[in-house]
């Protein structure tokens, strides 16, 4: 599994540094922004797999970062809040945060709502963007919606998952272990014919053609792929 990188953006240094090498024992990278500017500073070279978020910081706040980031990301997000903050609206459609923790916290608990986030979360490679656009399919990562020739295709979580993975990382071969391990999670040789099965079902959904598929591609001997533009 790649190592899943968090920016952590908290102006306390004494939280930051101690945060930071409990995440980098839990095997996650981590980079730290001692303030708003930072953290949106990081966004314009870089792209985190999760974001921890303070609330309270110098120069932009939290709510504003929150909100930059959710303009241009679909990143989770989890706010740290130091009071009694408005749950409802860091939560709520305005701000969009994941999840929040309120300070003191024990760091244990954080650790416990970022795997549980992660686990959550899309395939990696799908975070950062809000649509893809292959020939006359375009997949709304958002909504979680497909549509070939603006029509709508109704897909079971699987294919979804299976079909987003794929057209996330376009012309790039897959073997069907390697596509159990991402889209389905296993950790150990699951039943390849499952991908197989999968792979069918999605095509009789988007191909005009299922025998002579047009997005999805059988390399033969190695696995699939999806096709390059
Ligand atoms: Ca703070």
């Amino acid at each position: 599994m790649m190592e899943k990188k968090i920016l952590l953006v908290e102006d306390e240094q004494t939280l930051a540094k101690a945060l930071k090498f409990s995440l980098e024992k839990e095997g996650f990278q981590v980079v730290v922004a001692y303030d708003g500017e930072e953290a949106l500073n990081f966004f314009a070279n870089e792209e985190a797999d999760l974001v921890v978020l303070d609330l309270m910081l110098p120069k932009i706040d939290g709510f504003e970062v929150c909100r930059a980031i959710r303009r241009q990301f679909d990143i989770p997000i989890i706010m740290l809040t130091a009071r009694d903050e408005d749950i409802d609206k860091i939560l709520g459609l305005e701000l969009g945060a994941d999840d929040y923790i309120t300070k003191p916290f024990n760091t244990r608990e954080l650790l416990a709502r970022i795997k549980a986030i992660l686990r959550r979360a899309v395939p990696q490679t799908e975070l950062g963007k809000k649509t893809i656009r292959i020939g006359s399919m375009k997949i709304d990562l958002i909504k979680h919606r497909v549509t070939v020739k603006d029509r709508d295709i109704m897909l079971t979580s699987r294919e979804y998952a299976l079909l987003s993975f794929l057209a996330s990382n376009p012309g790039k071969v897959f073997s069907r272990e390697q596509l159990l391990e991402q889209v389905w999670g296993y950790g150990y040789g699951g039943d390849a014919r499952t991908v197989d099965v999968h792979i069918r079902h999605l095509r009789e959904k988007i191909e005009e053609n299922p025998a002579e598929p047009d997005f999805i591609l059988t390399v033969w001997g190695t696995g699939y792929k999806f096709r390059e533009g």
